[in-house]
């Protein structure tokens, strides 16, 4: 210890964002941003923002957001928390919901901020093993716990997860809570989100995400649906903590994008099928391709390592996502971009892999 106080603090391992190049002309398909931006009604919108409105402190419950939102999913408005990208509101919901002595439960691979947040708020955590293809099994959440946080589709393996296992993990949990980070499940089949169980599991929370299928990450916003009694713990929270987390800008557009659903169907519709494409030429090309059910896909070579590839690709300008984690670091996670961009991909790897 090389400070006096250093005992006394809060000292903790941090989350590492991926890799955000402050140069042109590069390849992005690191962090899952969606590749198209947003439509030229939500560009105008941009355009007019009006500079006063910034002097002001912007609304704090949020309101137009939080009816937007509602009328979208259907659900009463006091059943949508809002916030800064569905990291904040899961931070505040691990806050709010984890805080028990028994430990909370994840897979051992899913979105790595999870245990980040465990031990930054000091809540006991037990990690499940995915099994052998990378698939959850609910009789490991079908055990005593302080809360389960699933993400669904997963990242970064990319794989769906059935509803009616999620049901099951549902009806044996009911006194904690569960929390569905939906952040992909735009770029799922219909039908596939757990927003419709809200009514019947009130432990039930579910968190989604405008930076990827609305094609806003640079914006920040982040929302959870659940029963109210849930959003009020979680407002209680965040009104203990931050009471203007949503900036003027993130309200004006957050809530113009939610009105422009047929951009946004088609960009997912581009999406997907650029994804299925890619996933068979990945596969010509000597890939595994684990399903995918998201913007991006996890793969591995059967004779290439991922981090070899990853370090010839970043040289093209072309990055992609290398976890070097137990089983999981022979994987590239690429995330799917343009077709032109993806033809970039296929050209760099036809001259690399012979
Ligand atoms: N959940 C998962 C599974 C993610 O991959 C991400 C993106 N890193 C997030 C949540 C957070 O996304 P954002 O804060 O941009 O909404």
């Amino acid at each position: 210890m090389s400070f006096l106080w250093e005992d006394k603090i809060r000292v903790v391992e941090p989350y590492t964002p991926g890799e955000q190049p402050q140069k042109n002309n590069v390849i992005k398909l690191n962090t899952n941003e969606n590749p198209y931006g947003p439509s030229d009604e939500i560009k105008k919108i941009i355009n007019n923002l009006s500079a006063d409105d910034f002097r002001k402190y912007p609304d704090p419950t949020s309101e137009s957001l939080v009816s937007e939102l509602a009328a979208f999913h259907n659900v009463d408005k006091s059943r949508v928390f809002v916030g800064v990208g569905s990291d904040d509101v899961l931070a505040v919901s691990f806050l709010t919901f984890f805080n028990s002595d028994k430990p909370i439960l994840f897979a051992d691979i899913t979105y790595s901020f999870y245990p980040v947040w465990a031990d930054l708020f000091k809540v006991p955590y037990k990690v499940c093993k995915l099994d052998d293809d990378f698939r959850i099994k609910t009789e490991d959440y079908l055990t005593d716990n302080g809360g389960v946080i699933i993400a669904n589709p997963n990242a970064p393996t990319g794989i769906y997860f059935d509803k009616s296992e999620i049901i099951k993990i549902l009806e044996y949990n009911k006194s904690s809570i569960v929390i569905i980070d939906e952040a992909y499940i735009d770029f799922a089949e219909d039908g596939s989100s757990c927003i419709d169980l809200i009514d019947r599991y009130d432990n039930l929370l579910i968190t989604r995400t405008f930076s990827k299928s609305r094609s806003l990450a640079g914006l920040r916003i982040g929302y959870a649906i659940g029963n109210e009694a849930l959003i009020k713990y979680m407002n209680d929270v965040k009104y203990s903590f931050n009471s203007y987390t949503m900036n003027y800008a993130a309200l004006t557009l957050g809530s113009a994008v939610i009105k422009d659903n047929d951009y946004f169907e088609n960009v997912i519709s581009k999406i997907k099928a650029t994804r299925e494409r890619f996933s068979q030429e990945l596969q010509d090309r000597g890939f595994k391709v684990l399903p995918s059910s998201t913007n991006f896909v996890f793969a591995c070579h059967e004779k290439y390592s991922a981090e070899e590839i990853f370090n010839a690709a970043k040289k093209k300008q072309i990055y992609f996502r290398f976890f070097k984690q137990s089983r999981i670091d022979n994987f590239l996670r690429i995330t799917i971009g343009k077709d032109e961009e993806m033809d970039e991909v296929i050209r760099f790897l036809d001259s690399y892999i012979k």
